[in-house]
C-alpha cells in the first residue's frame, strides 16, 4: 500500500505588510491541518517573516529581488519603505523577474506541490502555476463586498448621470444600499478609464480569472449577499476562509515569564496603567501603507486633545513630524505616542482600548472585530472608503469620520474628530457600536472553529485542490 504524501502548499504573499501578514497567519491555519507549508519571499522580507511565523515547521525561502529597478532604491523589497506610492506598479513589474527561479524552486520541492496560493499582484504566478500543472488560488487581502463593488461600478456604470462624485447612487442589484463615487479609486470611479491602471487591473484579473479561486480573508455570514453575487455573476469562486488573525497566537502573558528575561514593551505598561485607574483608550492608527497628509495629521492631534479622551496612537516617523513639537507634552497625561512596530493585536486586545480610529485596512477591521473593539473609521486610500462603508453601514460596528460637507473624500477637521471619539466613548452610538462588535466577535471565533463556515469552507478548497 502506497501512503499519499501530505498535501503541500506554497504561499507566496506580496511585499506588503497588509498583505503578507495575513497569508502568514494562513499558513498557520494549513499547518494546523497537516498540510506542508512553504512560504516564499525575497532575501530582505526573510527574517521578519521568520520571526512572524513563530513556527519552524513551515519552510521559508527567498529568491533574489531584482536589483537596479527604476524609482525603486536598492535594498527595498517592501512597499511600505518605498520613498513614494508611485513607484508601486513599477515595483509589481520588477517582481516578475522572479519567474524563472520561482519555477525551478517550486518544481523542485518535496512532496509536490498541491497548491498555490500567491497573491494577486504577483499575476505571473498563474503562468507558472499553468505550465507546472499546479492550481492556483489567487489572495488579494480585500473583502469580498470592495471586490463586488468594484465590478459592479465596471459593469453597470451605476455612477453615470450623478452631479458630483458625492452625489448618491443606488448599487443595481442590491436594493437600497447607495455609494458615491468618491467611494471608490481609479479605473472604478471613472465612466470611460483608460492607462497605465487599468492595464494594470486588466493583466490582474486575466491572470486571475484562470486561477481555481479567490482565498478571501472574511466569513461568509459577514457579507453573505455579497459572496453569493459575486460567484453568481463574475467569479473565480471565492473560498471565505477566514478570520485568518484568529490563528494568531494569544497575546504574551507576561505574568508568566520572568520580568528580567522580557519586558512587557512600554505601551502595553502605559495601557496597564489606563486600567488601573479605569481610563478608557482610544487606539490610532493609520496602517502601513496610507500617505496622510501633514493637515490631515495636525487635525486628527487636535481633535484627540480637543476629546479629552485618552489615546495611543501608533505612527511612522513621519507623522510624527508633522505633529511637530509641543503636542506631546500638552497630552502628556492622557496620550501616548509610538513609533515602533507593535504588536496591533495585542493593543487592541488590552482591556483598556475602547474603540479604534483607524484608516480602514481589512486587517486592522478584522482584528479590531476579533478584538470586539468598534471602529472609528477614516478611510484613506485604496479600497479602504468601501471598508468604512460596510464596517459602519452594513455591519454596524463603528461610526464614521466625515470630511467638512460630509463628503467621503477631503480633510477631516479636528472638530469631527474630537466629537465621533466622544460619541464612541461615551454617546448611544457608539454603545450600539459596541453592541454590535460583541456579536460580530463571535460570528468570527464561530466561523473558524470546527463545523464554522469558514472551517467547513477551508475542507472543501482543500479537497477541492487535491482530490
Ligand atoms: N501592523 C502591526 N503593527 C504595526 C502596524 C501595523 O501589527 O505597528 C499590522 C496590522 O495589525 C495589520 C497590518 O499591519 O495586520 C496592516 O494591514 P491593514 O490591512 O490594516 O492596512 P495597510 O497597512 O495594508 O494599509
Amino acid at each position: 500500500m502506497t501512503i499519499s504524501p501530505s498535501p503541500h502548499f506554497v504561499i507566496f504573499p506580496f511585499m506588503s505588510q497588509g498583505h503578507t501578514i495575513p497569508l502568514l497567519y494562513l499558513s498557520r491555519i494549513l499547518t494546523d491541518r497537516s498540510i506542508t507549508v512553504t512560504i516564499i519571499t525575497t532575501p530582505a522580507n526573510y527574517s521578519a517573516i521568520r520571526v512572524a511565523i513563530k513556527n519552524n515547521s513551515i519552510n521559508i525561502i527567498d529568491i533574489p529581488f531584482p536589483q537596479n529597478v527604476v524609482d525603486v532604491p536598492p535594498g527595498i523589497e517592501l512597499t511600505d519603505n518605498l520613498p513614494s506610492m508611485s513607484s508601486f506598479i513599477r515595483f509589481v513589474e520588477a517582481t516578475e523577474q522572479l519567474k524563472p527561479r520561482f519555477e525551478e524552486l517550486v518544481s523542485s520541492l518535496q512532496p509536490a506541490v498541491s497548491c498555490i496560493i500567491s497573491d494577486g499582484f504577483l499575476m505571473w504566478t498563474q503562468d507558472s502555476a499553468d505550465k507546472l500543472k499546479i492550481p492556483r488560488l489567487c489572495f488579494y487581502g480585500a473583502n469580498i463586498f470592495s471586490m463586488t463593488m468594484c465590478n459592479v461600478m465596471a459593469q453597470f456604470k451605476p455612477h453615470a448621470n450623478v452631479g458630483s462624485n458625492d452625489e448618491p447612487f443606488l448599487v443595481p442589484g442590491f436594493g437600497k444600499m447607495k455609494l458615491t463615487v468618491n467611494d471608490f479609486e481609479p479605473p472604478f470611479s471613472e465612466l470611460d478609464p483608460k492607462g497605465p491602471a487599468l492595464d494594470f487591473l486588466m493583466k490582474q484579473q486575466k491572470a486571475m480569472s484562470r486561477s481555481h479561486g479567490l482565498v478571501v480573508n472574511s466569513f461568509y455570514e459577514l457579507e453573505a449577499n455579497f459572496n453569493e453575487y459575486w460567484d453568481r455573476n463574475y467569479g473565480p469562486k471565492a473560498w471565505l476562509v477566514g478570520p485568518f488573525c484568529v490563528a494568531k497566537p494569544s497575546a504574551i502573558n507576561y505574568s508568566d515569564i520572568p520580568i528580567k528575561v522580557m519586558e512587557k514593551p512600554t505601551w502595553i505598561q502605559w495601557l496597564d496603567k489606563k486600567l488601573e485607574t479605569n481610563d478608557s483608550v482610544v487606539y490610532v492608527s493609520f496602517g502601513t501603507q496610507a500617505e496622510a497628509s501633514k493637515e490631515q495629521i495636525h487635525e486628527v492631534a487636535i481633535g484627540l486633545e480637543k476629546s479629552n479622551i485618552s489615546f495611543i496612537w501608533v505612527m511612522k516617523p513621519k507623522q510624527l513630524q508633522y505633529i511637530g513639537s509641543g503636542f506631546e507634552d500638552r497630552v502628556k497625561a492622557r496620550g501616548k505616542l509610538v513609533v515602533e512596530w507593535v504588536d496591533q493585536m495585542e493593543i487592541l486586545k488590552h482591556e483598556s482600548v475602547c474603540g479604534f480610529l483607524s484608516h480602514c485596512g481589512w486587517n486592522s477591521m478584522l482584528e479590531s472585530m476579533c478584538a470586539g473593539v468598534p471602529v472609528l473609521a477614516m478611510p484613506l486610500m485604496a479600497e479602504q472608503h468601501l471598508n468604512a462603508r460596510i464596517v459602519v453601514e452594513e455591519i454596524g460596528m463603528g461610526l464614521r469620520l466625515w470630511a467638512r460637507g460630509k463628503v467621503a473624500r477631503g480633510l477631516v477637521g479636528q472638530e469631527e474628530v474630537a466629537k465621533v471619539v466622544l460619541e464612541l466613548m461615551e454617546g448611544e452610538g457608539g454603545r450600539k457600536a459596541r453592541e454590535r462588535v460583541t456579536e460580530v466577535r463571535k460570528g468570527a471565533y464561530g466561523a473558524m472553529k470546527d463545523g464554522g463556515s469558514s472551517s467547513r469552507t477551508l475542507d472543501s478548497l482543500i479537497d477541492h485542490v487535491t482530490g
